[in-house]
C-alpha cells in the first residue's frame, strides 16, 4: 500500500527565508550523510525520512559520496522517491554537492567544469530526478579558477539540472569572490552551507555570518550537533553503535575523503575537557526544560541569522526530539553568557582546510 504523508505536516514547523531569495527552508533539515549508506537497513531509512517530513521538513540534503559506498544515499533517497515521495516532490527541497573524492582519476573531485557537471548528472540518476534544488560546490578549490567553477554552477541552472546553487565551506573571503562571480552570471548564490555549533565557532571567527548578511546569502549549519556529542549521548558512556564506536576506520580512508567519508566522529574528540563541556551544557538545557539536541539547535538558529540547522538523525526518534526544540527558540541573556562562559572550542572542525585556502 502507498504511504500518504500526515496532514498535520505544517502544523508546528516553522519555515525562514532563505538569505533574500524567495525560497523558505524549514528551521530544520535533515542530511542523509551517515544515516543512508548500505550500513543501515532500508527500513529504518524509510522511517527516517517518513518522520521527517511528517514533522514539516521539507529539505533533504544529499552528497554524491554520501554512503558508504559512495552514492548509496542517493540510490537509497531515490528509491524512496520512487516508493513514497512521488506525489510530494514539489514539496520537497533536496539538494546535493560535488567537491570530494567520487571516482578515481584527475576528473572525480574538487571543482573543474568536468567533474561537477558529470557528478551532477551522476546524482540525478542515482536519485531518478529531473532537477535538484539546490546543487553545491563542496568544497573550494585553490586550483581551478574560481570562475570555472561558478560557471559550472550557472551551466548547470541554466540547462536545468537545478534551481539554485550553494557553495559549501568557502570562508568569507572566497565566499565574496564566488558570489560576485554568480551575480554577474546571473545566477545568485542562494545559500552556504558551513559548520556550526556551540563548539566549533569557525563562522564567527572568519566573520562568515556577517558577510552572509551583507551579500543576502542563506547559511545552513552542517553538523549542529557536533556529530551526537552535543547529545545526551555520550554523558557517562560511548553506546555501542553510536557514530563514535565507528570512527577508528577513518585512518582507512584516503585523506582528502575523510571530510566526506567514514564515520568521522572520532573518539579523541570526547576529550575529558569536551565532555566536560558537554555535562554543563547538559544542565543548563535541563533547566531550561530541554533536551542539549534541542538547546543546540535552538542556539544554532538563536539569532535569525542562520537560515536551516541541518541534522543528520540516524533514528526516527531522534529526529522527533529534534524537532522539538521548535517549540523553545528564545534564550535570556543571562543563559547565553553562561553558554558563553562554558563553551571551548572544541577541535572538531574537520572541514577546516577547505576554509583556510
Ligand atoms: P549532527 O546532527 O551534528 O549529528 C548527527 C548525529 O547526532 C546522529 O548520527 C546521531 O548520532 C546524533 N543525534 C542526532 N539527533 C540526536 C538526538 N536527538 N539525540 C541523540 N543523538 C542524536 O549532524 P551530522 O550528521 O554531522 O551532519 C548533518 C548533515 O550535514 C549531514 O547529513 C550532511 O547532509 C551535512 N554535512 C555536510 C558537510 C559538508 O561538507 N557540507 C559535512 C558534514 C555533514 P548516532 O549516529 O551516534 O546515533
Amino acid at each position: 500500500m502507498s504511504w500518504t504523508a500526515a496532514q498535520t505536516r505544517y502544523d508546528a514547523m516553522q519555515y525562514r527565508r532563505c538569505g533574500r531569495s524567495g525560497l523558505k527552508l524549514p528551521l530544520i533539515s535533515l542530511g542523509l550523510w551517515h544515516n543512508f549508506g548500505d550500513d543501515t537497513p532500508h527500513n529504518r531509512k524509510r522511517d527516517i525520512a517518513r518522520t521527517a517530513f511528517d514533522l514539516g521538513i521539507t529539505h533533504f540534503d544529499l552528497a554524491n559520496n554520501y554512503g558508504p559506498r559512495p552514492g548509496a544515499a542517493e540510490q537509497a533517497f531515490g528509491e524512496l522517491l520512487r516508493t513514497d515521495f512521488a506525489p510530494y516532490r514539489d514539496e520537497m527541497i533536496i539538494s546535493s554537492k560535488a567537491g570530494y573524492e567520487m571516482w578515481p582519476g584527475p576528473y572525480g573531485e574538487w571543482g573543474s567544469r568536468k567533474y561537477l557537471i558529470a557528478s551532477c548528472d551522476q546524482s540525478l540518476k542515482r536519485m531518478g530526478l529531473d532537477y535538484v534544488d539546490i546543487f553545491y560546490s563542496h568544497r573550494f578549490d585553490p586550483e581551478t579558477p574560481l570562475e570555472e567553477t561558478m560557471m559550472a554552477l550557472d551551466q548547470i541552472v541554466r540547462s536545468g539540472r537545478a534551481l539554485y546553487v550553494g557553495i559549501s565551506s568557502y570562508n568569507s573571503k572566497r565566499t565574496r569572490e564566488a558570489a560576485a562571480i554568480l551575480k554577474e552570471l546571473g545566477t545568485p548564490c542562494l545559500i552556504h552551507q558551513p559548520s556550526y555549533s556551540m563548539i566549533n565557532r569557525w563562522v564567527e571567527d572568519d566573520g562568515l555570518l556577517d558577510t552572509l548578511d551583507d551579500l543576502g546569502i542563506g547559511s545552513i549549519a552542517f553538523s549542529p550537533l557536533a556529530q551526537g556529542m552535543l547529545t545526551n549521548k555520550y554523558l557517562s558512556s560511548i553506546p555501542e553503535g553510536s557514530r563514535a564506536t565507528q570512527g577508528k576506520y577513518l585512518s582507512s580512508i584516503p585523506e582528502g575523503s575523510r571530510a566526506t567519508q567514514g564515520k568521522s566522529l572520532r573518539e579523541q574528540f570526547l576529550s575529558e575537557e569536551n565532555l566536560a563541556t558537554i555535562r554543563e551544557l547538559n544542565a543548563i538545557a535541563e533547566r531550561r526544560g530541554q533536551t542539549l539536541a534541542q538547546m543546540a539547535l535552538a542556539w544554532v538558529l538563536r539569532h535569525g541569522r542562520v537560515t536551516t540547522a541541518l541534522i543528520g538523525a540516524s533514528r526516527p526518534e531522534q529526529v522527533k526530539d529534534c524537532v522539538g526544540a521548535i517549540s523553545n527558540l528564545d534564550f535570556t541573556e543571562a543563559e547565553l553568557k553562561e553558554i558563553e562562559a562554558t563553551t571551548v572550542e572544541a577541535d572538531i572542525n574537520l572541514w577546516a582546510a577547505s576554509a583556510e585556502r
